[in-house]
């Protein structure tokens, strides 16, 4: 039997290490070096291994998290009630400098049952999308989708589920400001996402601003817009049976669809984080991040996002872009962001949550610096703004607000086929457009809410499994889900979250 770990250190230059423990670490507790814990220290949070004068910085994963307030003890414990948020990496002093590429062996053999669709992408799921032009019709898109449910999806059995893409855009927003491209491009892409084989029913009301045939990909399929003010139909009934028709023309191409074996290379993984702990960094997302390097070495996409949890950072990011285009454009999306912030009179620092600094998470810089490990260590080939359609194979960052629905939307409209959503606090976060697989950082959780979590990354903590061994387990777990052949949790019992929009433009 393995002895039990009492505090885990990521670098030799920390001057931190966290409790994996449940109980956390009691006072009096005597460590591997002699070193006495002062005080009681919950799970998830930092205890100091040296003396930390005032003034001097907090180290973790070999960099600079925070800098003491106070004189910190060996064996205190350090929360962000003692520390200090340092000034995030100054953009323009990163210089960029071309990495000498590193040959990774090509991974062959791994392979999937997915949808191909005309455009080569792939689904893992073969659904009816019914979008809409603006929230106004939201209420018919509802009652036809349950409609559907009950009266075709029975005569249609290799579709596997119809969903409605209902959102709070369309009419009341000044459309022709630069920042409603992002709300526009996004339903536009969302509707071209593999998974709805290029079927999505558009329904418009009519008198909006969002034209719907600027956000379906095929305006002169008369099969593919429905106006609710169309003077043709009298009454709500007419309407209904009118979209009814619509929608089973629809069900009855993408009923011809069946699953084929395919690469590993068609595999488009959107990576996300919600409700971090401190454990994310040590268990959850390394795991994250060696399934990623595990799909580009199979020829797949890998995503991931959340500019404030990357922004501090950047500095470890940049290096790893395949040329000074990548590089620039990493760094056009932070200063983006830090504008956006800085006129909501904010900054990254509002990232962090009190879950999170009850996680043991302190503050924001801790924060990205573990957030960044689900990326894994392969080149990024590209940078995609917020819901730009995914371009190159192999690692992108797709910038997106770090909220968990927000990134999910937009990584829908980037072209995810499969999302994997690590967590250590819980969320029961799930889609209906895409399988969502959701990772725990730690066991305890895993084992509380043993019906909602899919894998449990805290037994890298406990040392009963490697990040390595964690790592196939979720690549090969993306697999069998992506195939259909395991329902993820969130599926199961069908906890979906709505759609929500990333609208940086003004309302009117
Ligand atoms: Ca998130």
């Amino acid at each position: 039997m393995k002895s039990e770990i009492l505090v885990i250190k990521l670098s030799d230059l920390d001057n931190v290490a966290v409790v994996p423990h449940a109980k956390g670490l009691q006072k009096g507790t005597t460590l591997d070096d002699e070193l006495i814990v002062q005080e009681y220290i919950p799970m998830g949070h930092k205890v100091a291994i040296t003396d930390i004068l005032k003034g001097e910085s907090i180290i973790r994963y070999g960099q600079k998290i925070a800098t003491a307030d106070d004189d910190i003890k060996a064996g205190q414990w350090v929360n962000e009630h003692k520390i200090s948020l340092p000034v995030p990496p100054d953009l323009d002093s990163i210089l960029y400098v071309k990495p000498t590429v590193q040959k990774t062996e090509p991974l062959e053999g791994y392979t999937f049952e997915g949808y191909k669709n005309n455009d080569g992408s792939v689904g893992t799921k073969n659904l009816l999308a019914i979008s809409n032009s603006v929230q106004c019709v939201a209420g018919l898109t509802e009652f036809v989708v349950k409609k559907i449910k009950k009266e075709l999806l029975p005569k249609y059995p290799n579709v596997d589920g119809v969903v409605g893409l209902n959102h709070s855009y369309g009419c009341g927003v000044a459309i022709n400001a630069p920042g409603a491209i992002v709300p526009i491009r996004t339903l536009k892409n969302i509707a071209l996402n593999p998974n709805f084989g290029g079927h999505a029913l558009v329904i418009g009301l009519g008198c909006e601003k969002l034209r719907p045939e600027s956000i379906v990909n095929n305006a002169s399929d008369d099969t593919s817009i429905f106006y609710m003010q169309s003077e043709s139909n009298e009454g709500f009934m007419a309407i209904v049976d009118d979209v009814m028709s619509l929608a089973e023309k629809h069900l009855e191409a993408l009923n011809e669809r069946k699953r084929v074996t395919c690469p590993a290379s068609d595999l488009v993984v959107g990576m996300q984080c919600g409700g971090s702990d401190a454990f994310s960094g040590i268990t959850a997302n390394p795991a994250a991040g060696f399934a990623a390097d595990l799909i580009v070495r199979a020829g797949g996409s890998v995503m991931f996002s959340e500019v404030t949890e990357v922004r501090d950072a950047i500095h470890l990011l940049i290096p790893r872009a395949v040329d000074e285009e990548v590089a620039d454009a990493l760094k056009r999306e932070m200063l983006w962001y830090d504008d956006y912030l800085k006129l909501g009179q904010a900054d990254r620092s509002a990232n962090t949550s009190p879950g999170n600094k009850r996680g043991g998470l302190s503050t924001i810089v801790e924060k990205a610096l573990g957030s960044i490990v689900k990326s894994g260590t392969s080149p990024i080939v590209d940078v995609l703004g917020p819901g730009e359609k995914i371009r190159k194979k192999g690692l992108n960052f797709a910038a997106t607000p770090a909220g968990d629905f927000v990134c999910g939307t937009l990584q829908l409209a980037s072209g995810m086929n499969m999302h994997v959503f690590m967590t250590g606090r819980g969320t029961p976060y799930g889609l209906a457009e895409v399988p969502v697989i959701k990772v725990s950082t730690n066991s305890v959780l895993s084992k509380r809410w043993f019906d909602l979590i899919d894998l449990d990354a805290g037994e890298i903590a406990t040392g009963a499994k490697s990040i390595e061994e964690m790592g196939w387990e979720l690549f090969k777990m993306i697999l069998d889900v992506a195939s259909g052949k395991m329902q993820v949790a969130a599926d199961k019992l069908e906890l979906h979250n709505d759609l929500v929009l990333f609208n940086p433009g003004p309302l009117t």
